[in-house]
């Protein structure tokens, strides 16, 4: 079955008892057992539930990988994952991530004794250099928010099973539509369902996805100790959302590629960050890794006056975080999304005070142009 197919289709769906064509909401905290010892399949909503269980199952084959497990949040996925380490490790990270990884692995996770080292992914060198005997993990974020800067996963991989290391991507920006890390030989697909993969802007959610036997065994273990574990009516959503997640991927992109193109010849744009840029440092890159360049177009203003008239002044663009609905939106990473990053790493990485990160939504685009056009004046 192809993309679109598994999409609709994957997992247990059938209803033997009513024939619903949509998946039953299981909402019960617990399962009956037939007999002492046995079960149907599922004893308690927390280890494992059925709703949840076809959300992980359609998840885990988009993304052609073992096993696929869904978390309440995708903060909720990265914290569950991050537990696969202990204290003393040391984990190598992208320096332009999500502003709350950022915060969980700097305010959170150093508190646990685990080491961290932030650096541009972008050169074999300057990765394996940072490299120590105690280097357990590296996370990878490609598209990276909010810069869009590209990470080559063939290398990324090629240098994690050198030094033995524990790939794992974040993998919320490109959905597995645009991009499948697994092919690439990454390790751990982790995802912040609330985005893309639901895409309605009506649930947060988290998943994450395994290779081997072993981490499914880990990260089951995990979810099921931590309860970390997402909620059925909350997976009940995200299903829904994935049913037309190849449809959503690519209208979001032909929108923000005509976007990407208007920013670049507006006089009020100082620079436009959008991989589907031909001067785009990841371009050839992300061509030939991925199948889109994806709905996220940043750029920079002239000045953090005309930032915060263009963010009041748009009418269709939402001045809100979170990205991958319908509706467009526009947020300040300086202040919103990377608020949690201290301003010097945010300095030093490029996420200025002009920077403005747009989520272009499946309105027409002539609209959102229009809206852009406007503001922008
Ligand atoms: C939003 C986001 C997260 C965190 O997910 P939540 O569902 O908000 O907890 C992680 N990574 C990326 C790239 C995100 O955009």
């Amino acid at each position: 079955m192809k993309f679109e197919t598994i999409a609709v289709h994957a997992g247990d769906r059938t209803d033997n008892r009513y024939g619903a064509i949509t998946v039953p909401i299981y909402q019960t905290s617990t399962f009956v057992f037939e007999d002492i010892g046995k079960t149907r399949g599922y004893d308690y909503s927390r280890s494992a539930n059925p709703t949840r269980k076809v959300l992980e199952d359609t998840i885990a084959r988009l993304e052609d990988g073992k096993a696929g497990f869904a978390f309440a949040t995708g903060m909720a996925a990265e914290t569950t994952v991050m537990h696969l380490l202990k204290a003393g490790d040391h984990v190598i990270s992208g320096d332009d991530i999500y502003g709350g990884t950022y915060r969980l692995f700097q305010s959170v996770m150093r508190e646990f004794g685990i080491e961290f080292t932030f650096l541009r992914m972008d050169s074999r060198k300057r990765i394996e250099d940072a490299i120590r005997p105690n280097t357990k993990m590296m996370w990878l974020e490609t598209p990276s928010n909010p810069l869009l800067n590209i990470i080559d996963l063939e290398m990324m991989a090629d240098i994690a099973r050198k030094h033995n290391l524990l790939s794992v991507i974040d993998n919320t920006f490109a959905t597995p539509y645009l991009l499948k890390p697994i092919e690439f030989g990454i390790d751990l697909v982790v995802h912040s369902t609330t985005k893309y993969l639901n895409g309605h802007c009506d649930v947060v959610g988290g998943a994450v996805v395994t290779t081997t036997d072993k981490l499914t065994e880990q990260v089951q273990f995990l979810l099921n100790a931590m309860g970390t574990c997402a909620a059925p009516f909350d997976c009940w959503l995200v299903l829904r959302g994935i049913e037309t997640l190849a449809v959503r991927m690519k209208q979001h992109e032909a929108s923000a590629r005509a976007i990407a193109d208007f920013l670049v010849k507006h006089p009020a744009v100082k620079r436009v960050y959008y991989p589907g840029l031909k001067d785009h440092p990841g371009h050839e890159i992300a061509k030939r890794q991925m199948k889109g360049f994806g709905g996220m177009v940043s750029a920079e203003l002239r000045g953090e006056a005309a930032v915060n008239r263009f963010m009041k002044r748009t009418r269709i663009f939402s001045l809100a975080e979170s990205l991958g609905g319908a509706a467009s939106l526009v947020e300040h990473p300086a202040t919103m999304s990377h608020a949690s990053m201290d301003k010097e790493h945010r300095q030093k990485v490029g996420i200025t005070d002009d920077l403005v990160r747009l989520s272009i939504g499946l309105e027409n685009v002539d609209d959102l142009i229009e809206d852009l056009e406007q503001a922008l004046k």
